[in-house]
């Protein structure tokens, strides 16, 4: 039960902005400009951007970390070696401040195994880069009521060899599948009680107090007029925005919700 947890300490908010693949180098500098124009430091709200890869290492020269982070879309495993094509979280140490891991255009378009998910999240960590572990059901998932086992399932799996201390580095993005990119985003009630899902199964695994700590965010086709109504959850942490982060006044305004919101 939700209300058995207390209140968490920090009320702080994480808004990611994932640009999936879109902008060239050029297209996000600006972007970023604009952004960095736009937005006020506001202490009470952590900013991501999640560029291609191409154009992390020059966005990381160029953005004001009081303002924003920076996050990679994915990155593999392995430190170095023979493995055409990949980049490793080695490579990206200093450079991005979160990865994506297993985020579901990974899962199910590129077919990443949960194993791989895992080996991620180890590696971001090993970097000092902060994994944004994405789980969430599929339509036909959702359909035969099996939510709360896809998301227990993923989070054994994609934890597994996480100490409790390491738990507070990561952010765990529920993100049913259905609602990335349709337009059809989930029910405030549904990603409310998703969410005490994950923090039950947290707690399972780790215990109450980091069940509290875990920071959770939600995503799934959020937008200017429905972002108020996933920020007024008590207990979630922010938003992961895709399609709409491309237009930096729509996201600087989902930003300002974020800080406006009352605490
Ligand atoms: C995403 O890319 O993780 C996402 C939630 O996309 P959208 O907001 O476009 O549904």
């Amino acid at each position: 039960d939700l209300h058995s947890f207390p209140t968490r300490r920090s009320s702080d908010l994480v808004l990611i902005g994932n640009w999936k693949m879109n902008f060239n180098m050029h297209e996000a500098s600006l972007y970023l400009h604009n952004l960095m124009q736009l937005l006020p430091s506001y202490r009470d709200v952590e900013v991501v951007l999640a560029p291609t890869i191409l154009s992390l290492q020059s966005l990381s020269l160029q953005i004001n970390r009081r303002i924003a982070k920076l996050a990679a879309q994915n990155c593999y495993w392995r430190d170095h070696g023979a493995y055409t094509g990949e980049i490793p979280a080695a490579h990206l140490r200093g450079i991005a401040d979160y990865a994506l891991i297993g985020h579901s255009e990974r899962r199910y378009i590129f077919i990443e195994s949960d194993k791989d998910i895992r080996l991620k999240v180890q590696a971001a960590l090993r970097n000092r880069i902060k994994p944004i572990l994405c789980i969430g059901e599929t339509a036909q998932e959702r359909a035969l009521d099996e939510t709360k086992d896809v998301l227990a399932d993923q989070l054994t799996s994609g934890l597994a060899n996480v100490t409790a201390e390491e738990l507070g580095q990561i952010v765990i993005a529920y993100e049913p599948v259905w609602a990335i990119g349709t337009g059809d985003n989930a029910k405030p009630a549904d990603v409310k009680s998703a969410v005490a899902t994950i923090r039950r199964h947290i707690a399972h695994l780790y215990g109450k107090a980091a069940a509290e700590q875990v920071r959770i965010v939600y995503g799934g086709s959020v937008t200017v007029d429905n972002a108020a109504d996933y920020l007024a959850i008590r207990d979630l942490d922010g938003l992961l925005v895709g399609g709409v982060s491309l237009d930096s006044h729509q996201f600087k305004e989902i930003i300002t919700k974020a800080h406006s919101k009352e605490k």
